[in-house]
């Protein structure tokens, strides 16, 4: 069951209020606001301004990241019933130093790159597959269609698009 009015607490972000026609172009307008900020303030972007909050190329590595993942996961849903979860693990990338050799400049690179591989797959994707059902672990663990899904990947880049900007240009 896909609750009709969930949304994000922090940034209000309403998956079920998305079209799929919005997400490729609002993902690569976002994916590239935060590439040009980390590109603009790269030794600002190394810094975590508090020992508990991420770096901005903390978090854009975590976005990248979180695009190729979903990427994957959204082929998954099309090809398999109940296919078996895909979990990122986000915070034990983080924890686990594997973002140490990232570099501010080439994840500017790997960022864009990402939302445009993105917005082209999911372009892509038969729109029969868009009501085919996941079990995904975010925010909670619920039933959701691959539409969702999508939404939920260009939450992701919004969602931290803010805390990039609030890190760097506040
Ligand atoms: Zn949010």
């Amino acid at each position: 069951m896909i609750d009709k009015f969930e949304a994000c607490e922090v940034c209000g972000f309403q998956w079920d209020g998305i079209s799929p026609e919005e997400i490729a172009p609002r993902m690569i307008m976002s994916m590239n606001a935060s590439s040009e900020l980390i590109a603009r303030h790269q030794q600002a972007s190394l810094i975590r301004n508090h020992p508990d909050q991420w770096s901005a190329l903390e978090y854009g590595c975590h976005m990248r990241d979180v695009l190729y993942n979903i990427r994957d996961k959204m082929v998954l849903i099309t090809v398999e019933d109940n296919p078996a979860s895909l979990m990122l693990y986000g915070t034990p990338r983080v924890e686990m130093g594997l973002y140490t050799h990232d570099r501010p400049q080439v994840l500017a690179l790997e960022m864009r790159l990402a939302g445009e591989l993105f917005a082209r797959t999911f372009a892509a994707l038969p729109k029969s597959a868009y009501e085919r059902v996941f079990l995904y672990r975010y925010p909670r663990e619920s039933l959701r269609n691959l539409k969702w899904v999508a939404a939920q990947a260009l939450h992701e880049c919004e969602h931290h698009e803010g805390d990039i900007r609030n890190l760097l240009e506040t």
